[in-house]
């Protein structure tokens, strides 16, 4: 019997709605049901939320704190667990969920457990009148909707709930209802270690009913989304109310590569840019742009190195290629990649996985495409899948135009033995993060955000945790001053 999951509302597991039962995209097999909530259930959780916030918002940081604490402490303890659930229900590696997305996620908990760097007030002086001093106060924004996209589930949970909870908001958190089962459990886990009924929701479901009951609701005050660009954009104009927004979009990421970098380092970072998770994520790096003197020795050892990625079962330590989550992205990758090449793109290599993945299982090998000229779709559009592009440069403010030649602008890589170079390059991309000589090293302290099509505000960092606030100025006076006397002289003779 597969585990059940309701949707936590309040103090409770809600059980009513339409139940369905999830199979994993690993490898087809049945692997829990859950409940897709309507929208009167999900208004239900706006409320239960509405009446915590009007506590919640008085406790201290020390508080908060704790509870964030002892439910990083509570997703150590059960790690493993939570590892499975991933890659079950995404179609991951579990290497990748053991390695990364669970531990990095419960890292990020505890960073913001553990945090110095947010206050809740801050003192100013006003040059304008001495003797007087002002306080500007965090204060939170209320409800917050947190819609969240099915690649990385469990990291997207943790930083949707614990910027917001530590901001002193309460959170209805919506998971995609292709992958909601790690922010299930941890919905389950902040009840159980304490955190009061109603600061954390989590209601999953289709985003036509529950999304949308979320924006239409004039109780929620901030709506933090993360998902593609279109559907970021629509959701702009449907809410309800006036409500504080952050967008994190999509990306068509460069990774710059000059001929002085490291060039084995570089190969692996470029390959892990773009194939860790099959290459659905947001700032996978799917645009390869190299110098022109190295383009060809350089792409060779990239496919000498993309022919060692083991295919098999996800759900299998030593598997390397992940799993392509869900149908519908798996026919687009497909359909945009026949595009590309009907319309001249090259295939300079595609991995074999006939008959070396699970039968069940919903794969797309990693590629590689050359001669993708800037018209093309593939060279413009986010393909969220396992897709390279190679396009080359021959001087760095070229590198930087190739770079910048792109609507999104959510991360870029560059690299370069040369720092003061890799540097000036980094300044000049259009992009919310550049990494240099590395890629994909995600830290709760960084703010993450897109320029241009990929978003609108930040996620993480202190940045982050503002976006969660509304700033509320307190002028204190002391004494009379002479001040008052020139200002109340202005109407009173
Ligand atoms: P999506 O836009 O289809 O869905 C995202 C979320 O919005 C889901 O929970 C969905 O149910 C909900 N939703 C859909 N329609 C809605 C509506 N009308 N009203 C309210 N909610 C609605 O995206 P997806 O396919 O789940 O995820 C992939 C996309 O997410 C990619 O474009 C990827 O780049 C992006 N992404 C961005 C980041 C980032 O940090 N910038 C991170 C991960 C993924």
């Amino acid at each position: 019997m597969e585990p059940r999951y309701g949707n936590r509302i309040g103090d409770r597991e809600v059980f009513e709605g339409e139940e369905v039962l999830l199979k994993s995209p690993a490898d087809g097999r049945d692997i829990a049901t859950v409940v897709y909530a309507d929208a009167e259930r999900t208004n239900e959780a706006v409320e239960r939320a509405r009446e915590a916030a009007a506590v919640w918002k008085s406790s201290t940081l020390a508080v908060r704190q704790a509870l964030l604490l002892r439910l990083a402490e509570r997703v150590q303890s059960r790690a493993d667990t939570y590892a499975t659930l991933e890659s079950l229900n995404t179609g991951k590696t579990l290497r990748q969920s053991n390695l990364m997305d669970i531990p990095l996620g419960i890292e990020n908990l505890r960073y913001f457990a553990t945090t110095k760097e947010f206050s809740l007030e801050r003192e100013i002086e006003h040059p304008e009148y001495p003797g007087t001093r002002g306080i500007v106060q965090y204060a939170p924004m209320g409800v917050v909707a947190a819609i969240a996209p099915w690649n990385v589930p469990f990291l997207m949970a943790v930083w949707k709930l614990a910027p917001a909870l530590l901001a002193g908001n309460s959170v209805v958190l919506k998971p995609s209802h292709h992958t909601p089962l790690t922010a299930l459990e941890l919905g389950r886990d902040a009840s159980e270690v304490g955190f009061p009924p109603g600061v954390v929701n989590v209601v999953t479901g289709r985003g036509s009913v529950v999304g949308d009951a979320l924006l239409h609701n004039p109780h929620v005050n901030m709506v933090s989304f993360t998902g593609s660009t279109r559907t970021g954009k629509a959701i702009l104009s449907t809410a309800v109310g006036l409500k504080r927004f952050t967008l994190e979009l999509g990306g068509k990421s460069p990774n710059i590569v000059f001929a002085d970098a490291d060039l084995e380092t570089a190969a692996k970072g470029v390959l892990f840019g773009i194939y860790l998770n099959s290459g659905q994520l947001c700032e996978s790096g799917s645009r390869l742009v190299v110098e022109s003197s190295i383009r060809e020795s350089f792409v060779g050892r990239l496919m000498e190195l993309l022919g060692r990625m083991r295919p098999g079962n996800p759900m299998d330590m030593e598997t390397d290629i992940s799993a392509i989550t869900t149908a519908e992205q798996q026919r687009k990758i497909a359909t945009m990649v026949d595009q590309g090449v009907s319309a001249g793109a090259k295939v300079l290599f595609r991995a074999d996985l006939a008959n070396r993945t699970p039968p069940g299982g919903r794969f797309y090998p990693p590629t590689l495409l050359a001669d993708v000229r800037p018209d093309m779709e593939v060279a413009r559009e986010e393909i969220f899948g396992p897709v390279l592009s190679v396009m080359e440069f021959g001087s760095e403010s070229e590198a930087v135009e190739v770079a910048n030649r792109t609507d999104y602008g959510l991360a870029a890589g560059v690299w370069s033995a040369d720092l003061e170079k890799a540097q000036r390059v980094a300044s000049q991309i259009d992009a919310g993060t550049v990494w240099i000589n590395s890629y994909h090293m995600l830290s709760a302290a960084a703010p993450r955000g897109g320029f241009k099509n990929s978003g609108i505000g930040r996620e993480l960092g202190l940045e982050g945790l503002l976006e969660c606030t509304q700033t509320r100025h307190v002028f204190v006076n002391p004494t009379h001053a002479d001040i008052d006397d020139v200002a109340y002289g202005l109407i009173l003779p």
